[in-house]
C-alpha cells in the first residue's frame, strides 16, 4: 500500500481504457491493477502467475510505466522517455533479477545488492521497481536476501515476480504477496503479434493454435525449422492409418516413411557414418489382393525378407519425431472435438466420433509413454499405427 501520488486515471473508466504499454490481451487483469493503482492501493508485491509465453515479462514492463511514467501517471504513455527506458530495459529505477547463479538460480549476490539498493530512494522516479524473472530461481538464500525488503517496504517499492508456478516459489515470500493470473491469449491476438514479427503467413495459423494462447510458444513454433516437416508427418500418418497395414509396413520408400526419415533428420547436419547396428525386427501382414488389408491381431516378426530400418538416426531425434508428432496430431484431434477442422491443411483423420477420438488421443498418449521404454521407436510407432488403423466400434 505504498503508492504516493493521486494518479489522473479515473478508476470507473472501461477495462478498454485502462490498459499498460504495450501490453497485450489480459484485460481483467490490467483493469484491475490500474484501478488499485489509482485508489492509492495497489500491493506492494504483486506474482504475476500464468503459462509460459502469454507476455508475463511484458506485462510486468507495462505496469512499471504505469508507476514511473510522467505523463499519465498511473497508467504509462508508452512514449515519453521514461517509459521509452523502461519498455527498453534501461531505466535505472527498473531492478530485473535474472537467473545468474549455478542451474538457472538467482544469485544470493544479486539478491543482496538489490536489497541494498533498496534502502536508497530511487534515482529518479516516484517508484522503485524490482522485477524477478522468474521468481521460482530464487533459492532460500537469495529469498532470504529480499524477504526483509518485501516484509518491510520503503514507500515507492514495488516488487513484480513472474512465475509459471506458484508451489515452485518460496513459501516465506509467497505469502507476503498477491498472485495476478494471467490466463492463455486469445488465437487472435497470438495471430497479430505473429503478423507483427513478420512470420510468414502460411506458418501463423498454425503456429498460432499449436501454441494455445502462448505467443511466446508460437514465436518458437514459427521458427522451428522441423514443424513442417513433422506436419507433413502427421499428415502422412493419418493418411496411412486411413488405408490400412499395406501403407503402414511400406518399406522406407513410402510417403510415410519418407516423412519419417525427413522427421527425424529435421535440423541436424548429416551425422558422420557409423557402424550398422543389427536390424530391427520386422512386422509383416499378410495382404490377400483385391481385399481390404486387415490388420492380425498380433503382429509377426519374420526375418530376413525385409530391409531394415536406416538406424542411423539416433533414437533421441525419433522420440523428439513420435512426441512432437503425438502432440499435433492430439491437437488435430481436440479442435475437431470442439466442432472445428482440425490443424490448417490436414486431412480429418479415421476418427469419426467424438468417442472415437477420444479412444485415439488415450491411443496416442500410450504411444508417448511407449517410446521411453522401448528401444526401437520406428517399431513403437508402427504398432501404434497398425492399432489405430483397426476398424473402430462405437
Ligand atoms: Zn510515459
Amino acid at each position: 500500500m505504498t503508492e504516493p501520488s493521486p494518479s489522473p486515471v479515473d478508476p470507473r473508466a472501461s477495462p478498454a481504457a485502462l490498459r499498460f504499454p504495450g501490453v497485450r490481451g489480459h484485460l481483467v487483469a490490467q483493469a484491475a491493477l490500474a484501478r488499485a493503482l489509482a485508489r492509492g492501493q495497489l500491493h506492494h508485491a504483486l506474482v504475476l502467475v500464468g503459462p509460459r509465453g502469454v507476455g508475463k515479462a511484458t506485462f510486468a514492463r507495462g505496469l512499471a510505466c504505469a508507476l514511473l511514467c510522467p505523463q499519465r501517471p498511473g497508467i504509462g504513455c508508452g512514449a515519453c522517455p521514461t517509459c521509452q527506458r523502461v519498455l527498453g530495459g534501461n531505466h535505472p529505477d527498473v531492478n530485473w533479477l535474472l537467473p545468474d547463479g549455478k542451474a538457472g538460480t538467482i544469485s544470493v549476490d544479486s539478491a543482496r545488492a538489490c536489497h541494498l539498493r533498496q534502502a536508497h530512494a530511487p534515482y529518479e522516479g516516484p517508484a522503485h521497481i524490482v522485477i524477478v524473472d522468474p521468481a521460482d530461481a530464487l533459492g532460500e538464500g537469495a529469498g532470504n536476501a529480499l524477504l526483509k525488503t518485501i516484509e518491510e517496504p520503503r514507500p515507492g517499492i514495488h516488487f513484480l515476480l513472474l512465475t509459471t508456478n506458484l508451489q515452485g516459489m518460496l513459501p516465506t515470500i509467497l505469502s507476503r504477496a498477491l498472485p495476478i493470473r494471467l490466463g492463455r491469449l486469445e488465437d487472435e491476438i497470438v495471430a497479430a503479434i505473429l503478423e507483427e514479427r513478420e512470420v510468414p503467413v502460411e506458418r501463423r495459423d498454425m503456429a498460432a493454435l499449436l501454441a494455445e494462447g502462448s505467443a511466446g510458444v508460437a514465436l518458437e513454433l514459427a521458427a522451428d525449422p522441423t514443424l513442417e516437416r513433422c506436419v507433413e508427418l502427421l499428415r502422412q500418418a493419418l493418411e496411412a492409418v486411413h488405408r490400412g497395414p499395406a501403407a503402414i509396413f511400406s518399406g522406407d520408400a513410402s510417403p510415410l516413411w519418407t516423412a519419417w526419415t525427413a522427421a527425424v533428420s529435421a535440423g541436424e547436419p548429416e551425422p558422420p557414418p557409423e557402424p550398422a547396428e543389427p536390424p530391427p525386427p520386422e512386422v509383416v501382414v499378410p495382404v490377400m489382393p483385391g481385399k481390404k488389408p486387415r490388420a492380425p491381431a498380433k503382429p509377426k516378426k519374420a526375418e530376413g525378407d525385409s530391409k531394415p530400418a536406416k538406424s542411423k538416426d539416433a533414437p533421441g531425434q525419433q522420440r523428439n519425431a513420435v512426441r512432437r508428432l503425438t502432440e499435433l496430431w492430439i491437437l488435430h484431434l481436440r479442435e475437431q472435438i470442439r466442432g472445428r477442422a482440425g490443424l490448417p491443411g490436414l486431412p480429418p483423420g479415421t476418427a469419426a466420433s467424438p468417442a472415437q477420438r477420444v479412444r485415439t488421443i488415450a491411443g496416442l498418449q500410450q504411444l508417448e509413454a511407449r517410446i521411453e521404454r522401448m528401444g526401437n521407436v520406428r517399431l513403437t510407432l508402427e504398432q501404434t499405427l497398425l492399432e489405430l488403423s483397426r476398424p473402430a466400434r462405437d
